[in-house]
């Protein structure tokens, strides 16, 4: 849509919704239409007497905190209010994020599991509140490779870069959820996934086995990724891929072969995702790693908002 719109030479009447006509002059905090409750991402305009019909126009106005994506100009007509066509489809396509939050960490408990060998999570509580001190403080000890976590490129390459120099823009923006077809112990193809590569236009891909599915009860047998995979997403501008088992690698796997394309790639590694409940769709990201100087990797806080 572009823009031949001169403002300063129309007087804009005031805003409605598009889905149902309410006024939205001084709509200032609500992300949804006053009235009826739709997604203000279409306004309709109409300006009296000069425009025959209604037309679309890219705007960078907002209303309240929202930018309007389109704005329509013109009388209609019979004199009705003004009325975007095909409004349901445009709500779809151009809703801005909802504020509803998935959170996809698993629960950090002593009782994760983690990596056969590696330190599960203890906490030492120096003093409380019910026992009468001022504060409750206690101390963690746990692998930085707990739950959702961000592996850093020196955790599986030589002098490559540590957690805290992984770019961090990485770990936020726009991706895709996308479900995986696989036996357990095996590793994920393009083919096994439920959504073709080329539907894929995010940076960012989260991959759903289904093959890990208790962060308490661990399982040797996970699914890991085809080191093809890897490359495939790559060459597609992918520039983080997750997955929902400890490793994109396979537990048995001493190579390490996808890891070593993840290095290869320049491609950053979400592990340990909680997917279950999340739908195959196109998402919002957040899931920055602490600045842990050094370290091979860092927990995170993975959560996904909507994008439609
Ligand atoms: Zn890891
Ligand atoms: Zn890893």
């Amino acid at each position: 849509m572009t823009s031949s719109l001169d403002q300063s030479r129309v007087e804009l009447p005031d805003p409605i919704c598009a889905a149902c006509g309410h006024a939205l002059k001084g709509a200032r905090t609500s992300a949804v239409c006053p009235e009826c409750g739709r997604p203000l991402v279409d306004v309709l305009i109409r300006e009296k007497g000069r425009i025959a019909i209604g037309r679309r126009y890219a705007s960078a106005a907002r209303v309240g905190s929202l930018p309007l994506l389109a704005i329509a100009l013109g009388p209609s007509a019979d004199g009705k209010p003004g009325h975007a066509r095909d409004d349901e489809s445009i709500c779809k396509s151009r809703r801005p994020m909802t504020h509803t939050l998935i959170d996809i960490t698993p629960r950090i408990t002593p009782n994760m599991q983690v990596w056969p060998g590696d330190t599960a999570l203890s906490r030492e509580v120096l003093c409380t509140i019910e026992s009468g001190a001022s504060i409750t403080l206690s101390a963690l000890r746990a692998t930085v490779h707990l739950g959702a976590h961000a592996d850093g490129a020196n955790h599986y390459g030589a002098r490559a870069a540590s957690i805290d120099a992984m770019p961090l823009e990485r770990y936020i923006g726009a991706c895709h959820v996308v479900r995986a077809n696989v036996a357990r112990s095996a590793r994920v193809r393009a083919v096994d996934l439920n959504t073709p590569l080329e539907a894929l236009h995010h940076p960012r891909v989260l991959i759903y086995t289904g093959t890990f599915p208790d962060f308490e009860n661990w399982s040797s047998d996970f699914a890991a990724l085809d080191p093809a995979l890897v490359d495939q997403l790559a060459d597609r501008g992918v520039t983080l891929i997750g997955i929902d088992t400890p490793s994109v690698d396979t537990q048995e796997s001493k190579d390490l072969p996808a890891h070593q394309r993840f290095l290869a790639r320049d491609v950053s590694i979400l592990e340990g995702l909680r997917l279950a409940h999340v739908a195959a769709g196109e998402y919002e990201l957040i899931a920055l790693p602490l600045p842990l100087v050094g370290f091979d990797a860092s927990p995170v806080r993975a959560i996904l908002r909507p994008l439609h």
